[in-house]
């Protein structure tokens, strides 16, 4: 099941895709009520979305021509948790960038977080910061929503405790990241979070998902790859984190992007104004933003 947010004669709702994409039913027809992302992942198990995908059959929806499109989760609740380097040949080509802040042993799995005051929709603009950014980078990668609160989770249950998922652009100032040592600052500039089209339950996928992850600037092939090519995965670091740390409903965890990323060009290609960012996973879709 695709659920959505999205905004219709000037209220934002949420909705469920129907018809292969072409309607959107919104919640409250199927008895939700007026709820935001959060509130619904937070009230919905497996034997309401199973309800939810019969009923929504009986429903007209909304054609989706008519919509606004946002980012399924507008405004995360608390900090979207970021894996570090997660995939080997990313790990080379980082390396490759800048060895101080990128190189070295690994023994466990790189956690950092990025703050995002609005994450952005497919379709919004993405603002470059060029006044203060001078490269600009792309990270497409596999984003897990949690669907209850996780605390210390076995990885044979991590599953569980998964809603769905969906696709994020972990956008990079590499100068802002290296300069500063530490990562958050370059990672957390207005705009550089967006997530969508919108978010795909798990009972559409294997456990874990095996996907093919790809991201286009301007219609170039940039990043190829599969997500079962994760050095970490998502049992792993719902388990980790679990122990020390609740991971309440609504937690989105960006499961780190692989190789292809602008630094890891000889010589870089990073973004500019114009440039047009298509991040693809086969299974939820395409999120694509246009740089300004
Ligand atoms: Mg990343």
């Amino acid at each position: 099941m695709k659920v959505l947010t999205y905004m219709y004669n000037g209220s934002t709702s949420v909705g469920i895709l129907k018809n292969d994409g072409k309607e959107v039913v919104p919640v409250n027809y199927l008895g939700c009520g007026l709820v935001s992302m959060a509130e619904f992942i937070a009230s919905t198990d497996a034997e309401k979305l199973q309800k939810l995908e019969r009923n929504k059959e009986l429903m007209i929806g909304i054609p989706v021509e008519e919509i606004q499109l946002l980012s399924p989760i507008v405004h995360p609740k608390q900090d979207v948790i970021c894996l570090g380097i997660n995939y080997y040949a990313h790990a080379e080509e980082a390396a490759r960038f800048h060895d101080e802040a990128f190189g070295g042993e690994r023994p466990q799995p790189i956690y950092f977080s990025k703050r995002v005051n609005r994450a952005v929709g497919h379709g919004e603009p993405v603002c470059g910061h060029f006044d203060i950014v001078d490269s600009l980078d792309y990270e497409a990668e596999l984003a897990v929503i949690i669907g209850k609160d996780a605390k210390k989770v076995a990885e044979a249950d991590a599953f569980d405790y998964v809603f769905g998922y969906s696709i994020l652009n972990d956008i990079s100032a590499r100068n802002l990241q290296t300069s500063h040592k530490q990562w958050y600052f370059g990672k957390s500039l207005d705009d550089f979070t967006p997530i969508g089209p919108w978010i795909v339950t798990k009972n559409e996928f294997e456990n874990p998902p095996a996907l093919p992850i790809r991201a286009y600037v301007n219609g170039e092939l940039r990043q190829d790859s599969n997500t079962s090519l994760m050095i970490n995965g998502i049992a792993k670091v719902i388990s980790q984190l679990s122990q020390g740390m609740t991971l309440q409903a609504g937690t989105i965890i960006a499961m780190g992007t692989p190789a292809g990323v602008g630094m890891g060009f000889d010589p870089p290609r990073f973004l500019k104004a114009g440039d047009v960012v298509t991040c693809e996973i086969e299974g939820i879709g395409k999120l694509t933003n246009e740089v300004h």
